[in-house]
């Protein structure tokens, strides 16, 4: 079989998956050469069975709104491989799910979680329902009719979701109550608890800090230093806070944030007061962050995405394909030394390979697996019954991110071009061996 062959079987298994081919035919173009040099991973046929999920399970999600309407919604748990741990991943709570990309998100997060170190399988689950204008109330009995039916398919030894774009540690709370209703146990069944009950300290800026410490090493190969320098984010939830909250703290200057209405240009930097504004923002279930130029008195261009304002180093913090290829060309003409993809899959497979061969680009799954990273320090904290100190978790982490972009360096190593890394080449070969040796020998 050649690439081609390979991808067009995908498709022709499995229609309209777009999200979810995207994804497979950026692990596939990178791990091919590989792969092909190893007959025993070709002759266990590792490739075709990497990308059929181990178990798929939907579900009907029944609940009642504030005017005592029943509503009904589709869930979905992703179980994709189990090969180096019980699945791990998120729930995603937004209108735009479907299996598609719940399968492209399962998928990364199984060389995510390999990266890591960290003994975890892959998976993701969540819902098309919508947090946005629901109130409170509404979002509780939805969490709780979810797990009503989620429960019985997991547990702290097979399966541990945690959250992910709309589900947070307000759903977690509900999610984790009623699976402890259900099955009579407290456990580290869920990550990104609360402090009080089983949460690890870092967890909620786990993916934005790691993704900073993942760009500390960008720079330094660059031989440059975030001190000085000024930051593109998109977003404006916990990923984003975490980054912006980050940055701050190294002297870097942060000055774009957006939502689904557009985006916001803050010339002063977002800092001090206005990065908590941010969680305030996320809570209100509104979804838009034109509030944040009224509060402040920033810009806000409506509409648009942030990657028209120059910066130095773009970090996309809300969701897959939101940097196209007109936005990377933007990026780099402007002068831009490095992308940094944060949300999964962030960048177009187009809008990607641009930034890669003309500035530096480095994929989601590795720069953002400082979240489940520390959903797995969470995992182990709860198995062993303490809490590790701040410091430790912190430092932890900084350890886990920077051998993650060591992986990226060794396994991408590349001639003939400015840039020493193949970031993309590197985080795919790196993640996919570890699971594919596992899955031979199992
Ligand atoms: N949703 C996050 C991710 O994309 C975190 C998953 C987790 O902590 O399990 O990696």
């Amino acid at each position: 079989t050649s690439i081609n062959e390979f991808i067009a079987g995908l498709e022709q298994r499995t229609p309209g998956e777009n999200e979810f081919h995207q994804a497979v035919e950026e692990v596939i173009g990178s791990v091919w050469d590989f792969y092909m040099q190893n007959p025993r991973y070709q002759k266990a046929n590792i490739l075709g069975r990497m990308v059929e999920p181990e178990r798929i399970i939907m579900f009907r999600v029944p609940w009642v709104d504030d005017r005592g309407e029943v509503q009904v919604n589709r869930g979905y748990r992703v179980e994709f491989n189990s090969a180096l741990g019980p699945y791990k991943g998120g729930l995603r709570f937004h209108a735009s799910v479907t299996l598609s990309i719940l399968k492209f998100l399962g998928f990364e997060q199984t060389f995510k979680n390999s990266l890591t170190t960290l003994p975890m399988g892959g998976g993701k689950g969540g819902s098309d329902f919508s947090p946005k204008g629901k109130s409170d109330g509404e979002i509780m009995r939805f969490c709780q009719s979810f797990m009503t039916e989620l429960y019985r398919h997991i547990g702290p030894n097979v399966d541990v979701p945690a959250g992910d774009i709309g589900v947070g540690g307000r759903e977690i709370g509900y999610l984790f109550g009623q699976y402890k209703r259900l099955k009579n146990e407290f456990t580290g069944v869920l990550t990104g608890k609360g402090l009080a009950w089983g949460g690890s300290l870092i967890r909620p800026e786990a993916t934005g800090f790691g993704a900073v410490y993942f760009v500390q090493h960008m720079l330094k190969q660059l031989k440059m230093d975030i001190d000085g320098l000024t930051v593109g984010v998109s977003g404006f939830g916990n990923v984003a806070w975490g980054a912006i909250t980050k940055l701050n703290e190294l002297g870097g200057k942060v000055v774009t944030i957006s939502g689904p209405d557009g985006y916001v240009y803050d010339a002063n930097g977002i800092k001090g007061e206005k990065v908590d504004y941010l969680l305030e923002l996320r809570a209100s279930n509104n979804d838009i962050v034109e509030p944040y130029a009224r509060e402040f008195g920033a810009e806000f261009v409506a509409g648009k995405r942030p990657w028209e304002v120059p910066v130095n180093v773009a970090m996309p913090c809300a969701t897959e394909n939101e940097v196209g290829l007109d936005d990377a060309k933007n990026l780099a003409k402007n002068g831009a030394y490095l992308l940094a993809e944060v949300s999964n899959m962030g960048c177009t497979t187009e809008a990607a390979e641009y930034l890669s061969e003309n500035i530096v680009y480095a994929p989601g799954k590795a720069v953002n697996a400082g979240g489940v990273a520390v959903s797995g320090l969470e995992m182990s904290q709860n198995s062993m019954r303490i809490s590790w100190p701040r410091e430790e978790v912190d430092a932890r982490l900084k350890v886990i991110m920077e051998n993650i972009h060591e992986t990226c360096v060794n396994y991408g190593k590349r001639s003939g071009n400015v840039n020493k890394t193949d970031y993309i080449k590197g985080a795919n070969v790196g993640g996919f061996v570890k699971v594919a040796d596992a899955m031979l020998a199992q």
